[in-house]
């Protein structure tokens, strides 16, 4: 079964494949803003698009897919948070930077094979936009700065329709700073792609043609997926606020430029809500990773919480999902010891790159198709309990196909980036517990009933049950 994705511009599913005979699969997606800690919203689009990249080295082979995710290190906020603490901007972009890649880290997203910064790719966007004045689709203004005419470009609006939005002075059509550029522009939804220097700037600005100044934010990620991926690309993606105008307006910028498609297919996810409200500071609703690891939530449940709900519709977050989140991975984990008994393997096999390789899904085949699907991730996880319901009966016995099923729960595990190994998910019993089970078993090996049952209260005094099998018993924490 191929991978179907919705596809913002044709607003259908579309299969996804490599265009270019080389088989390698370009995929840019729009990357942080490095001026703050990123918030689990932005989480939320990072997560479906680390499952995104899952499924196609999955689909394709890992060395198959070529993935580029920017950093967004010059703009408005970067240089203010700069300003405001008064620090170089390369500094306060290095700490967010850092960050960033921690909770990446944390939350099992997969680092992108190439990560370009929009301080280290002027001269890219600078020869970009020198092509985009020659091709006559932008002009220098009085000022120095450079615009992109958008009526230049027939086939503007086209991803998100933004001819059928009312149109009018006023309209947030190009950006955050428009009215501050009205004036100097031609046209009022024309765009900035050279910003000429402004004292705010301080230091940050670099040499043009058209004078000191700093690039737009919309050429960075065109500049940036040429130079990485060429002129076409087979999937860009972002948060659905990007579509209008950052991607309206690469596309624009890169397709004048190029004489090419820019991007086979578009595809953009869903806002995360907190208790039915967009999120912001001032309704103090807004989470980062760290405040919910202070609360004693682990960030693979984060993870989890993220992907419940599908990722082209809204989701809602509330601190009752990640209760629900940690407790799923709980049960997840549970089966997972099955598995893992039935085909003599242990919890960190799961991880190896050979499970990978298997090539059946077994009893795991719907949950993959509810992936595959336009990744239907709360469909998926309905399947995949399923499946796991069907194998906690069974009891981790041994079959022909004990390897494969482990295989196969393997698979889903990766693409969905789940990994039951962390120690903050307080799933494994520790020692003191072990000792007891073992002392029970032992007891009931020699039939001494009354001593295993005392040693059965025991543990489930301390919040543990055990299981016992055929060959050996199983430890799982008591649900609260
Ligand atoms: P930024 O750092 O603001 O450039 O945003 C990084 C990514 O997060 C972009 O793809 C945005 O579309 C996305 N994003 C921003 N807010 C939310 C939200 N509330 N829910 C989901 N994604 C978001
Ligand atoms: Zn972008």
């Amino acid at each position: 079964m191929p991978i179907r994705l919705h596809d913002s511009l044709t607003r259908s599913p579309r299969e996804l494949k490599p265009a270019q005979p080389d088989g390698i699969f370009r995929f840019y997606n729009c990357g942080p803003t490095v001026y703050a800690p990123a918030h689990i919203g932005n989480f939320r689009t990072f997560v479906v698009n680390d499952v995104i990249r899952r499924l196609l080295e999955l689909e394709f082979g890992a060395d198959k897919v070529k993935h580029v995710r920017n950093l967004t290190d010059v703009d408005d906020k970067t240089i203010k948070r700069a300003r405001d603490e008064g620090r170089p901007l390369a500094d306060v972009t290095k700490q967010w930077t850092e960050k960033f890649h921690a909770d990446c880290a944390a939350l099992n997203c997969l680092p992108p094979h190439i990560e370009p910064t929009a301080t280290g790719h002027i001269k890219e966007q600078v020869d970009m936009i020198d092509v985009l004045m020659q091709k006559g689709n932008a002009y220098r203004a009085a000022d120095g700065s450079v615009y992109f005419k958008v009526s230049s470009f027939d086939g503007y609006g086209a991803l998100s329709r933004v001819k059928e939005r009312e149109l009018q002075v006023g309209s947030a059509l190009s950006g955050k700073s428009q009215a501050a550029d009205a004036d100097e522009k031609e046209d009022v939804s024309d765009f900035a792609l050279w910003k000429a220097y402004k004292p705010d700037d301080g230091a940050n600005a670099w040499e043009s043609p058209w004078g000191r100044g700093r690039p737009g934010w919309h050429i960075e990620c065109s500049a940036m997926s040429k130079k990485h991926l060429g002129d076409t690309i087979d999937l860009h993606t972002g948060g659905v606020n990007l579509l209008f105008p950052h991607h309206e307006n690469e596309l624009a910028q890169s397709q004048c430029c190029n004489g090419t498609t820019f991007a086979h297919h578009w595809y953009h996810s869903e806002h995360l809500l907190v208790d039915g409200k967009k999120m912001s500071k001032s309704l103090g609703n807004l989470y980062t990773l760290d405040e919910l690891v202070a609360k004693g939530f682990s960030p693979m449940a984060l993870r989890y919480a993220l992907l419940m709900g599908h990722p082209r519709k809204q989701l809602n977050f509330s601190l009752d999902s990640m209760h629900a989140a940690e407790s799923a991975l709980k049960s997840i984990y549970r089966t997972a010891s099955y598995f893992c008994k039935a085909a003599g393997k242990s919890i960190g096999d799961l991880y190896s790159t050979e499970c990978l390789s298997s090539p059946s899904w077994l009893t795991f085949e719907k949950t993959r198709d509810s992936l595959w699907d336009d990744i239907n991730t709360p469909e998926a996880f309905g399947r995949f309990f399923l499946t796991l319901a069907i194998a906690d009966s069974n009891r981790g016995e041994t079959t022909n196909h004990s390897l494969d099923e482990f295989n196969a729960f393997s698979k889903v595990l990766y693409v969905l980036g789940i990994d039951l190994r962390p120690q903050d998910l307080k799933l494994e019993a520790p020692a003191a517990i072990t000792a007891l089970a073992e002392k029970r078993w032992a007891a009931k090996q020699s039939k001494d009933w009354a001593g295993a049952d005392a040693l059965r209260k025991e543990l489930t005094a301390a919040g543990w049950n055990m299981k016992d099998g055929k060959d050996g018993y199983t430890l799982e924490p008591l649900k609260k």
